[in-house]
């Protein structure tokens, strides 16, 4: 490696070992994309319960104790490369085997990855590896940037390390991690520019100690500083609006390839977009819906909550139901929307099907079957849905917020990929899929429209390119 910027990594799930989200998909590419850019980046993520440890080839590495007030918290850490990139996963009993990455238990959570985030920055120094920058991502490792700023004047191998905190989803401030973050020797920042119930929160002392911020989309970077979106943090991060900026996340254009993706039984590209419908009749067949190219298929892939504003899709669709369409609804989450999908699907049996659990392969066949996905997201930093489903030729019906603003465009003229709506209210999302379901009837129109968002160049190359710049702006700050 011949770069000398240097960076930590660190977040709590990253592909192919663990994903729930987003961040999973972005902490699996975005690093490798630096690699090749050159820069010595090196990811560390928990040694999860869920993770299959005999699918991958690790190697014990390193270990030693996170100091705890409760007693010091031995860690290990084993390490694996992929495609170049060093990755570090940190065992410790905060990470039992039956530990979900994700847990209702906002205290254990807290604490859990309160260890993991001083476990990574301690890690470094078994090793004697010096990062230049350490780049944390969202609430579960922000306490690492908070550890940084209180010791790094009398911290020899940090005293040169500069830190940037991405934000995925404002509101996870890491709620009930003041307790845990005193047992790990990190106290609340009494007199700052947080609000008072903010001051003991991992993410709000990230943000406040951060050398700079990062949101995943340029709009989400803007909504964050007004009321709507600022998760009551929007005056304090106003304070900070010089040090914030905005880089849309990137896809994984090898996982997300219609050409050559695996879970496919009929590939396709732009070039010859009738080698695609059979997957429509697949997805029809597999989720024993009445089979039948002409009726248009809609789809909704994420977490089932207020967020998603799957509820806008469930009342968006009774005032449809003169319209011919069927849909198909895969995730899980809310248990009252998980009944509410069920309930829609008894009403109609012949239009509405739903896989309400985690589904990576029947994901791959609705972006690639359906003829449309509905993407009303209340909020959405970046989004992922609306750019794999683009590239797979799925047309997204998607709200103009965060990065569905930023990637989502209809207007009159070439640059049209999608349909977009304002208002997060149910009549809005129903003109918006009115909308098009009438241009699905002009199947020239529609091809060009799947074919503009397949042709959308949403590669990691790009993003990876501008946190290049980021990484040597802020390295030149801290060696003027
Ligand atoms: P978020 O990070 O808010 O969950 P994103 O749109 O950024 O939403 O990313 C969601 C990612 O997770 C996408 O890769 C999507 O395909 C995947 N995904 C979401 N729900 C499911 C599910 N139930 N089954 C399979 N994949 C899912």
């Amino acid at each position: 490696m011949t770069s000398s910027l240097s960076v930590l990594f660190l977040a709590s799930e990253a592909e192919p070992f663990v994903k729930v989200g987003g961040l999973g998909d972005v902490a699996g590419s975005l690093p490798r994309a630096l690699r090749v850019q050159g820069v010595d980046i090196r990811l560390v993520i928990p040694l999860h319960g869920t993770i299959r440890r005999s699918e991958y080839d690790l190697h014990p590495l390193t270990s030693f104790e996170v100091p705890h007030r409760g007693g010091p918290i031995p860690a290990e850490v084993y390490t694996i490369e992929l495609d170049g990139l060093p990755v570090y996963l940190i065992a410790g009993a905060p990470f039992r085997p039956d530990v979900p990455v994700y847990s209702d238990d906002w205290g254990f959570d807290a604490h859990k990855y309160i260890f993991f985030s001083l476990a990574a920055l301690e890690l470094a120094r078994s090793i004697n590896w010096q990062p230049g920058i350490l780049h944390a991502n969202d609430w579960h490792t922000a306490a690492a940037v908070y550890w940084l700023a209180l010791n790094r004047s009398s911290d020899r191998l940090y005293q040169q390390t500069a830190s940037l905190l991405t934000v995925h989803n404002l509101p996870y401030l890491g709620a009930a991690g003041g307790v845990p973050l005193g047992a790990f020797g990190l106290p609340p920042a009494s007199d700052s520019p947080l609000p008072e119930w903010a001051r003991h929160l991992p993410l709000p002392l990230g943000l406040l100690t951060a050398d700079y911020i990062s949101a995943v989309s340029p709009t989400y970077a803007q909504e964050i500083l007004t009321p709507e979106f600022g998760s009551g943090l929007h005056e304090f991060l106003s304070t900070r609006a010089d040090t914030i900026t905005g880089i849309l996340n990137g896809l994984d254009q090898e996982l997300w390839n219609p050409a050559f993706d695996s879970f496919l039984k009929s590939n396709y590209h732009p070039a010859d977009l009738t080698l695609r419908e059979a997957n429509k009749l697949i997805l029809q067949q597999e989720m024993a819906l009445p089979v039948d190219p002409g009726v248009p298929l809609l789809g909704f892939i994420g977490r089932l909550n207020h967020q998603k504003g799957v509820d806008l899709i469930l009342e968006a669709l009774q005032d449809l139901l003169e319209l011919p369409w069927q849909i198909v609804f895969l995730g899980s989450g809310d248990p009252v929307l998980e009944r509410a999908i069920q309930q829609l699907q008894l009403d109609h049996p012949t239009r509405v099907r739903s896989a309400l659990r985690y589904d990576a392969d029947l994901s791959h066949h609705i972006y690639a079957g359906a003829d449309a996905l509905l993407v009303p997201s209340r909020y959405e930093p970046c989004g992922l849905v609306q750019m794999i489903a683009m590239r797979y030729g799925c047309v997204p019906i998607a709200r103009a917020t965060g990065g569905l603003k930023d990637t989502v465009i209809e207007k009159a003229g070439s640059h049209t990929n999608g349909f977009i709506f304002a208002e997060a209210a149910p009549e809005a999302l129903a003109e918006a899929i009115r909308r098009a379901l009438t241009l699905y009837s002009d199947r020239p129109r529609w091809k060009a429209l799947q074919r503009q968002g397949m042709q959308c160049d949403f590669s990691w190359e790009k993003s990876a390119r501008e946190y290049h710049l980021l990484y040597q702006k802020l390295m030149k700050e801290r060696h003027p």
